[in-house]
């Protein structure tokens, strides 16, 4: 649709009624300049947290299905106080779940995936010159029974919304001004970028920057949507995130430290074709996601294996891990929660030599010691000690002067 912008605005920017009105006041600025828009928004504040402690208040383990009811009641609230804030500045308005837009997805409850989307409804207001306000983070399935799509996924509404109803751009509006060079708790220099690349911003989500919900980027490639992470409190122009027209000159953008990871290692495996598939398919059955992969031959005919997972998945995969040496009769299983992941980022670093030089010389003069090395074609991670991971970031960010880029 001609002239169409999609915006979301996430749960700090509608935490308060006060803040509702401010977005309800920016929402018709817009629209009275001439846009059809459409409005994506999170749960108020930290109502989803609660919604999570009242149900782990009545069991551990709640149905998949109830859980989803549960936590898609946080954005019913947001969506209608803030349609009624803009029909109190006197626009034209209706508010919609996402069962209601036909936001369809996969029965998979708390982490469905987007199938498609019926745009007839969210048209239709449209072109009764309505605003249409849609709740974020849920849909329905083939069941009829309302799914979310994993903690943050508004973001990922809001794109494929925009990718459904060809928008001209999508804006996610936050409390920070855009996307920094690293997280600006750590690093208090960290600069607001004004344009990253999806495959760089998709690095920097993935590797625990917590900008966006990693799908809401991948989704943005895919179809080609212009990205704006902006701040609903001020005018800045925040970071626009799109395509790197820039390839040629590689250079570092970004840091991003992920220390919310724990690493599990198998020691004395047998040496033998199958051993691996074995493992990480046990791995896979239970759902675990594996990061960084290592294995060394020390001893003839015998190996270790060791692998990150999140934290929050750490005991479940001590449990595959033990029952996988028991198995195949290695040796014994160790878990060490206090690394941290540690990456620099930006499109064709690793084929730079100079960067990743300098990037080793760094950790090298703090003394910091590095566990594991990976990379991808947009970063180099490395596996360090968390007692020094944010010091080895804020020297990483000096050394690749990102603070006057
Ligand atoms: N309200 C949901 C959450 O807190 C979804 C979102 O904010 O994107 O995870
Ligand atoms: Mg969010």
């Amino acid at each position: 649709m001609k002239n169409l912008i999609v915006q979301k605005y996430g749960g700090t920017s509608v935490g308060s009624i006060e803040k509702i009105k401010n977005v309800a006041n920016r929402i018709v600025e817009q629209k009275r300049k001439g846009k059809h828009i459409v409005v994506i928004v999170s749960a108020m504040g930290k109502t989803t947290d609660q919604l999570v402690d009242l149900a782990h208040q009545i069991s551990a383990e709640p149905s998949g299905r109830e859980y989803d009811v549960l936590l898609s009641t946080g954005e019913q609230v947001s969506i209608a106080l803030l349609a009624m804030a803009i029909e109190k500045i006197g626009e034209k308005v209706i508010s919609l779940t996402g069962p209601q837009v036909g936001l369809q997805t996969s029965s998979v409850h708390k982490r469905a995936r987007i199938t498609g989307i019926d745009d007839k409804r969210i048209i239709g207001e449209l072109k009764q010159n309505k605003i249409v306000i849609v709740a974020g983070f849920q849909g329905v399935d083939e069941n009829n029974d309302i799914t979310t799509l994993g903690r943050g996924g508004s973001d990922t509404s809001a794109v494929a919304i925009a990718a459904g109803l060809d928008a001209d751009c999508c804006e996610i509006y936050t409390d920070v001004d855009g996307v920094f060079t690293a997280d600006p708790r750590v690093v208090p220099e960290a600069r607001k970028l004004d344009e990253i690349s999806y495959d760089e911003v998709l690095e920097m989500a993935s590797l625990g920057a917590g900008v966006l919900h990693p799908r809401s980027v991948e989704l943005a490639e895919k179809f080609n949507i212009p990205l704006i992470v902006r701040s609903s409190f001020n005018e800045n122009s925040g970071t626009k995130i799109t395509t790197d027209d820039n390839m040629e000159e590689a250079i570092v953008k970004g840091i991003a430290l992920d220390d919310a990871i724990g690493k599990i290692s198998i020691m004395e495996v047998p040496d033998q074709p199958g051993i691996a598939y074995r493992l990480f398919s046990m791995l896979a059955n239970n759902n675990i996601h594996v990061d960084m992969i290592v294995q060394n031959t020390n001893r003839a005919a015998i190996n270790d294996i060791s692998f990150t997972v999140d934290e929050d998945e750490l005991q479940e995969a001590l449990e595959v891990a033990q029952k996988f040496a028991f198995e195949v009769e290695a040796q014994k299983v160790e878990f060490d929660k206090g690394v941290a992941k540690l990456s620099i980022i930006g499109n064709g670093i690793v084929a730079n030599p100079e960067i990743s030089s300098k990037f080793f010389e760094t950790l090298y003069k703090l003394g910091v010691n590095i566990h594991t090395i990976s990379t991808s074609e947009t970063r180099i991670s490395v596996l360090v000690d968390k007692h020094i991971s944010k010091k080895a970031m804020i020297a990483l960010h000096d050394s690749f002067k990102l603070k006057n880029n």
